[in-house]
């Protein structure tokens, strides 16, 4: 009988899975040990229905991958900059794609202000992304709220990344690197493109401002205080 302890289950998963793939694909391992060339970076969601390789169907070795608690790339987290400046300036990922979901846990508890504990300070940065625009998103019903947050929040850390030390150089020595925005759908398991992609330094604000521009303000005049806040968001 299995100790109610043991992952023996989830040991005998993963070597029927390696020597399923050894069957199909000779030489898979032992070519994948020498070296790693994944095209693409994928920063997302810790969120476990939201696995980065299944969702767009790549094989072990083709996608370099970051996750937290509502795919956050904050200016100052070296674990992010690290794996970011590590995938460009050695692995030269031709792709990031900065990938959230609707109905991320996180970005509804930073909307709703539901207190969750020590993760309500990382998602402070989701609540900055929600002050920030909420001429934009406080009009709308709750659950529009939700996905139009979710979407936001994909399109400020696309902008964080471009607007990165590692990109803007990367960039500034002619790299090939793209940065793009998704919103993955957990009801429907697809990707919608946020049409987000910044390739190079000049498009940054250009793309950022007509992202965010497809998130209509109320018509309604704003109270006075909240007029001036949003100003800074640029547009
Ligand atoms: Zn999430």
């Amino acid at each position: 009988m299995t100790e109610p302890n043991s992952l023996q289950h989830l040991i005998d998963a993963n070597h029927a899975w390696a020597e399923q793939v050894a069957r199909d694909r000779p030489g898979f391992f032992e070519n994948l040990a020498h070296q790693q060339t994944p095209k693409y970076l994928w920063i997302g969601c810790s969120d476990s229905r939201v696995p980065a390789n299944q969702v767009v169907a790549l094989a072990p070795g083709e996608v370099f991958v970051h996750r937290n608690v509502a795919n956050v790339v904050v200016h100052s987290d070296l674990n992010a900059l690290s794996v970011i400046q590590y995938a460009v300036d050695f692995l030269k990922v031709e792709h990031i794609m900065v990938v959230g979901h609707y109905g991320c846990g996180g970005v509804l508890a930073a909307l709703h202000g539901t207190r969750v504990g020590l993760a309500d300070n990382w998602l402070r940065h989701v609540h900055d992304v929600k002050m920030r625009h909420r001429g934009r998103l406080m009009h709308l019903c709750r659950h529009e709220q939700e996905d139009a947050l979710c979407e936001m929040n994909v399109i400020e850390q696309v902008g964080h990344i471009a607007t990165s030390t590692v990109l803007q150089d990367a960039w500034a020595r002619g790299q090939q690197v793209a940065v793009h925005g998704w919103c993955y759908g957990l009801k429907d398991g697809k990707v919608k493109d946020l049409g987000v992609t910044m390739t190079c330094r000049e498009q940054v604000l250009e793309v950022y401002r007509a992202a965010i521009k497809r998130y209509p303000r109320r018509s309604d005049p704003l109270p006075t205080e909240l007029v001036i806040d949003d100003l800074q968001d640029g547009d």
